[in-house]
């Protein structure tokens, strides 16, 4: 699905978070939100998400207009940084909880639930923890997780604030591997929040680049390396400004 973006500002109190922001996600690229803390990005994807709302601009989805659609209405998969598992629930009813807490006229069957749990417990590679409890899995595994439940619904997009930013260098490397191999399989547009640069050249069709609320740059990995127009993305290129 393609996302527009057009001229979204954000004001908190007299602070302006976003400042028309305009960008495009194109259908079924994976786009970076880089930038430094603070720049906007997760206003930015919350904003997309529909768990907060601009005071100015508009959000499309495929053309169509969700300004104003309540989040749990845009069909979206959002990854967090502190997986936000809930848990006192199995690994499994983890990952069934957006299918299971629909309307029965909406709702699968047990059986049609259980055979999709089945499914993305395979795809993350943990087939035998569905009963597990989060507290009993390395937070690598639980952010496996958290990407299955986000899965399950079957989202029109995939939102991911920081996801691995909690996680080990060592792990942090792998889940890398693991989100662009289920990008690539699933196709979902897919957009990423990071301040990790590395993440962002490694992961990303294109990099849109933050600073201040604003957008300072978008490019492929390739161009924001070759030519980048900030000191935040030069610096990490090893530039000498
Ligand atoms: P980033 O994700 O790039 O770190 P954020 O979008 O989280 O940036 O925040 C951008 C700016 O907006 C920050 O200065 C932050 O303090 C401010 N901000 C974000 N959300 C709120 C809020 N609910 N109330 C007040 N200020 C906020």
């Amino acid at each position: 699905m393609s996302i527009t973006v057009e001229n979204i500002s954000r004001r908190f109190g007299g602070f302006t978070a976003l400042d028309r922001v305009s960008l495009e996600a194109r259908r079924g690229e994976f786009l970076a939100l880089l930038g430094p803390s603070g720049s906007g990005k997760t206003t930015l994807l919350r904003t997309i998400a529909g768990l907060d709302f601009a005071d100015e601009g508009r959000v499309s989805f495929e053309g169509q207009d969700m300004t104003g659609t309540p989040a749990a209405e845009r069909r979206i998969g959002f990854v967090f940084q502190n997986y936000a598992l809930f848990r006192h629930m199995t690994v499994a009813q983890n990952i069934a909880f957006g299918l299971t807490v629909r309307k029965r006229r909406d709702r699968p069957a047990r059986a049609a639930i259980k055979a999709k749990v089945a499914d993305l417990l395979e795809l993350i590679q943990l087939p035998q923890l569905g009963d597990r409890f989060p507290a009993q899995l390395s937070g690598g595994q639980r952010q496996r997780v958290a990407l299955a439940r986000a899965l399950a619904i079957e989202p029109r997009l995939l939102l991911l604030d920081e996801p691995f930013g909690a996680l080990d260098a060592q792990v942090r490397k792998d889940l890398r591997g693991w989100l662009r191999r289920i990008h690539d399989e699933t196709g979902l547009t897919t957009i990423f929040v990071t301040h990790d640069q590395e993440e962002a050249l490694e992961l990303a069709d294109r990099i849109v680049v933050m600073r201040g609320g604003m957008i300072e740059q978008v490019g492929t990995p390739d161009e924001v390396q070759a030519a980048p127009a900030t000191a935040f993305v030069s610096s990490f290129i090893g530039e000498t400004n």
